[in-house]
């Protein structure tokens, strides 16, 4: 599987449309977490506006990114943990199974990590003979199933128990049940196996600290405390832009982190690794490695327009506020990244004109923003991004919109400047509407070109007489 693609977002989106299971899973999943979440900031000690302390942290340490870096480094390696810096996908992936091999592992534990998926971990592994386990109850299902995951930090969000109860009798040789506690009691024993058996164990990072020389893990589960402290070898991996200066940062962030994430104050389990055991710790690993991945960051940190995105700590409050995202799910947005982070990431990584579809398939209500704990200024991205498309930019390898585009659009800007032409062609529209065809009152199909409007929906007629001509009038009366 590819690293990072893009599909036919459209295709997926109309499939995600009609299915009935999928529309009651997503909006089970907002009405839970992205209604939380707002109350959740609203519960802090310090109140909402503690997001806009968080986001002077991450655009300090963004700023200072590369000293962090280094410090967390020199840091790390201090405590006799190993460093590594990859370029790309490919150099992490290498790396991770250089480690893999040189131990002799057969078998792999992994934490839930966005930035494995990014990398194709799993791949990389398994065709080179090492046995990979999703140690992550979602992740797990999907790796049963051979599937993507549809959400960042809920992977499994459009399987109901119903379709988990019979992948696990089928894969797992189970006795059919639908009751989620055995299931998960099922999927328990045979992690435990696994966290016993394993030979290395990976995981992401939700943030490091420089000072320190730090990650911190977050999970729910406890299975990437097990995943990075019972096999011999752990190997982290954190995107570049994963780290801040000082562990009181990590108070506010992980904070509004789990009140992003799942409406939380805070989650379970959050674990600091900063190397291998010492002599006097009775667990931990052996070996501790830190992959840090640049994959395409690089160039957008020397992008002053989409800088902010590396803000970003992929907690997903933005996915369950979306009412894009609550529509179409994950999939659609190709992988690994959906919902609004994805609208952005997804084009400035995997290329602006192949993933043009989900920055243009957002509707840039601000809702993304308002969810963020970080208070990222997602729709602006949205746009810069919309610009891009419409006037093509070589630096990024984005061609210019059709001339035709370009053209209609002039043509509208042209015209919703000029009160005459505007009121003219809406009374063309008003006479020109009464023969088409009409189901309850509103419009059921517009000719071409304008028929992709009114494929998916029926549209209201233009009223017969304008606002602007009502208000004249009713002006005049007084
Ligand atoms: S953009 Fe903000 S809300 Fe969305 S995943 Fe990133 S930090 Fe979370």
């Amino acid at each position: 599987m590819p690293e990072i693609f893009v599909g036919d977002y459209v295709a997926e989106a109309r499939k995600a449309l009609k299915d009935p299971v999928l529309q009651g899973a997503l909006a089970d999943l907002q009405n839970r977490f992205g209604r939380g979440t707002e109350q959740a900031y609203q519960n802090l000690p310090e109140g909402p506006d503690l997001r806009l302390r968080a986001h002077d942290i991450r655009a300090d340490a963004i700023a200072n990114l590369d000293i962090l870096l280094e410090t967390l480094a020199d840091n790390v390696r201090q405590h006799g943990g190993h460093v590594f810096f990859a370029a790309d996908a490919k150099d992490a992936a290498d790396y991770c199974l250089k480690i893999a091999r040189r131990n002799g592992a057969k078998l792999a534990v992994k934490g839930k990590s966005m930035v494995s998926e990014e990398i194709g971990l799993n791949t990389v592994l398994m065709e080179n003979g090492i046995e990979v386990a999703e140690t992550d109850l979602g992740e797990y299902i999907i790796q049963l199933a051979e599937e993507r995951p549809s959400h960042i930090i809920a992977p499994a969000i459009h399987k109901t128990r119903f379709d988990i109860g019979r992948l696990f009798k089928d894969k797992i040789g189970i006795e059919y049940t639908e009751d989620p506690p055995s299931l998960t009691r099922a999927a328990r024993k045979m992690l435990r196996e696994k966290f016993l058996a394993a030979d290395i164990g990976f995981s992401g990072c939700n943030l490091a600290c420089a000072e320190t020389g730090h990650i911190a893990t977050v999970s729910n589960e406890g299975n990437i405390r097990m995943s990075t402290t019972m096999p011999r070898i752990h190997v982290a991996i954190m995107g570049m832009e994963r780290v801040v200066a000082r562990l009181e940062d990590h108070d506010i962030l992980l904070r509004l982190l789990c009140r992003g994430a799942a409406a939380q104050n805070m989650a379970t389990y959050v674990s600091y690794v900063g190397g291998p055991r010492t002599a006097n710790q009775v667990d931990g690993p052996e070996e501790f490695h830190l992959v840090v991945l640049d994959n395409g960051r690089s160039r957008i940190l020397a992008d002053a327009e989409f800088r902010e995105m590396l803000c970003c700590i992929r907690c997903a409050a933005c996915l369950n506020i979306c009412p894009v995202y609550g529509k179409i799910g994950g999939h659609a947005y190709g992988h690994p990244y959906s919902g609004p982070v994805g609208a952005v990431v997804m084009p400035l990584l995997a290329g602006i004109d192949d993933a043009k579809d989900l920055c243009q398939g957002e509707t840039l209500c601000g809702a993304c923003q308002d969810a963020c704990p970080v208070n990222i200024d997602i729709p602006r991205m949205l746009l810069a991004l919309r610009h891009k498309l419409a006037e093509g930019d070589p630096g990024w390898g984005v061609s210019r919109s059709s001339g035709s585009e370009k053209l209609a659009y002039q043509f509208w800007s042209w015209m919703i400047r000029n009160r005459f032409i505007y009121d003219f062609f809406l009374k063309m529209a008003s006479i020109g509407q009464n023969v088409l065809p009409y189901h309850n009152g509103m419009i059921r199909r517009l000719p071409p070109p304008m028929a992709g409007w009114t494929r998916d929906r029926d549209i209201q007629p233009v009223a017969g007489k304008s606002f602007m001509s009502r208000w004249k009038k009713n002006h005049r009366r007084r």
